[in-house]
């Protein structure tokens, strides 16, 4: 299994899983940067993966079908009534096959109330959900939802490769640096990512292991990040939410 990593729009990521000449699409945010990597290496798509609704996600869903014809669309069941376009509903926790490859698909509520996470062999395709050092803002959910949903995530096995939605890498580790100050990863991987991006190469994908490293909003127990929270009198009580909760906000106004 390859998976090829297509940036559209200003700063998501599409992901083309290619097994042999069959491919599966995930996300698509725009049709044709996809359909040129199609084309040029003469594969066959055979199905797309919708982690959620958001336009920035499913924007080239409807050209690709007109392109291609039928295609499977997978999604969370309680989408279909915002992606109309699903063909394949999937409930949460069910396998199936795409590319001749198992996949299962996991609900993550939080960014969205319907959001979806797909695990195709050890690759998280994560949406909006998790990205590199971040995670998904909290439109539809709870930040008792998204614990609950990162805890999924987290449990996955760190040598999963992580295929986020969105190129935010650098700013979350900076957000990362100033919340977890002393954890020597966090300025570790934010040079990793500073050299890719010089290069215009995507941060993604990380893995499991550096996302449990450096990413806060996966570091809930961290004595240090308690701390900070604590300084910067943030924090409501010292519960796992409420950490969360206080990181979200604090994330929220960052920049
Ligand atoms: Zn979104
Ligand atoms: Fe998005």
């Amino acid at each position: 299994m390859e998976v090829v990593v297509v940036p559209c729009l200003y700063d998501n990521y599409t992901y083309l899983i290619i097994n042999g000449k069959q491919a599966a699409v995930v996300d698509p945010s725009e049709a044709w940067p996809v359909m040129n990597i199609i084309d040029d290496r003469g594969l066959e798509l055979s199905a797309v993966l919708c982690t959620h609704h958001h336009h920035d996600h499913i924007g080239g869903l409807a050209d690709l079908l007109d392109e291609y014809g039928s295609l499977d669309v997978y999604g969370f069941f309680q989408d279909r009534t915002r992606i109309p376009l699903i063909t394949k509903p999937l409930q949460d926790n069910e396998s199936f096959s795409v590319c001749d490859l198992e996949a299962t698909v996991m609900h993550t509520p939080g960014h969205t109330s319907t959001h979806v996470v797909f695990c195709v062999e050890d690759h998280l395709f994560v949406g909006d959900t998790l990205f590199g050092a971040g995670c998904g803002r909290l439109f539809e959910g709870t930040a008792e939802q998204m614990v609950h949903s990162l805890d999924r995530i987290s449990a996955c096995g760190s040598q999963c490769s992580v295929f986020f939605g969105h190129e935010y890498t650098e700013l979350n580790l900076r957000f990362a640096a100033q919340v977890d100050p002393t954890n020597p990863a966090i300025g570790r991987r934010a040079a990793r990512v500073a050299d890719m991006r010089r290069e215009d190469r995507p941060s993604a994908p990380s893995t499991l292991k550096e996302e449990l490293e450096t990413n806060p909003f996966l570091r809930i127990e961290d004595g240090a990040i308690i701390d900070q929270l604590k300084r910067e009198e943030r924090l409501e009580s010292s519960g796992r939410v409420a950490v969360f909760a206080a990181l979200r906000e604090q994330r929220n106004n960052f920049s």
